[in-house]
């Protein structure tokens, strides 16, 4: 099948690859970047010539406004779309824009699937991703080939666009809270002396365990906050969490908190940190520094 895939990145470049490797042909499109080692793939001059080319279209852009512009803007997919090509956003964006961007397509003639994923770049590698897709069962139907060899938890998560956008910011709220959970015991337990890596170790084994106790407990712990899944990406993240939840009607008080955490973690020049570093902000609050950066 000849895929376009848009949106080369930390996530994109490999998931493609995977896609190459099954013996699919790529088309893509460059923004500035060159086209990343390894990858075997057409360039074209733009999105209007990758869609011209397609049965299927992927985008993997870092937001809602590279979305808007690559899909709807000029030389974007929609202009030069052929009736029934199915396109498949897989960035992380707003669940309701994804509305209007499906449309645009369905009215150019195409299907549109939301799918979003989690895993990060680990994941994108290892061809693992936990993939939340949005939209009709038969076009989910038609990816899944697609979805399985790029991921492994998979699933068609409502028939309407914009459904796996909402459960994947659902996914950014419980590990935003998660973190922040784990760092502020990690910022208590050590400054009434305990040893952090003992306090791990024992609640690892009891009702407060937790990939996110494990993984990111652990980077506190050491302070390597490279990325990671960067502050920058899930202060994004959770922006689009808060403005659908206010067009819903719905309180979030502490996503809102863990925003203003992470904002405060942004304006310490930690934006491309690893989001465990959101307990930089905590030990300001406390005057409290935990050693080692
Ligand atoms: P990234 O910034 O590494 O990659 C985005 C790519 O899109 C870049 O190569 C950029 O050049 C390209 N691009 C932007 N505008 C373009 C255009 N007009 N035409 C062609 N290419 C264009 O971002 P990423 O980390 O790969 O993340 C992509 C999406 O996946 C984001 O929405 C992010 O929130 C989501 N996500 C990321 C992770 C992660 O761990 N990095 C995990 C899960 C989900």
């Amino acid at each position: 099948m000849q895929i376009g895939f848009i949106g080369l990145g930390v996530m994109g470049a490999p998931m493609a690859m995977h896609l190459a490797a099954a013996g699919h042909g790529i088309l893509t499109t460059l923004n500035r970047s060159p086209l990343p080692d390894g990858l075997v793939a057409e360039v074209r001059p733009d999105a209007a010539a990758v869609a011209a080319g397609a049965e299927t279209v992927i985008l993997m852009l870092p937001d809602t406004p590279d979305v808007d512009r690559v899909l709807l803007g000029p030389g974007g997919v929609v202009a030069g779309l052929r009736p029934g090509t199915l396109v498949i956003d897989m960035s992380t964006i707003s669940p309701i824009e994804t509305r209007r961007f499906a449309q645009a397509v369905q009215a150019a003639g195409g299907s549109y699937l939301d799918a979003p994923v989690s895993g990060g770049q680990v994941g994108a590698r290892a061809a693992s991703l936990t993939i939340m897709a949005g939209g009709a069962q038969a076009d989910f139907d038609r990816a899944l080939p697609l979805f399985r060899l790029m991921g492994k938890n998979i699933t068609l998560v409502g028939e309407v666009n914009g459904a796996g956008q909402t459960c994947k910011l659902a996914n950014q709220i419980i590990v935003a809270l998660n973190i922040e959970a784990v760092a502020e015991a990690r910022v208590f337990a050590s400054k009434a002396g305990c040893d952090p890596a003992r306090v791990r170790s024992a609640l690892m084994g009891g009702f407060a365990a937790s990939r996110i106790l494990e993984v990111h407990g652990e980077r506190m712990i050491s302070r390597s906050f490279d990325p990671g899944f960067r502050i920058r990406l899930h202060q994004k993240d959770l922006a689009l969490a808060l403005s659908s939840a206010r067009s819903l009607g719905v309180a979030l008080p502490n996503t809102a908190t863990a925003q203003e955490l992470m904002t405060s973690c942004a304006a310490q020049g930690l934006a491309d940190a690893d989001h465990s570093a959101l307990i930089r902000a905590l030990e300001g609050l406390s005057a409290y520094a935990l050693s080692g950066g």
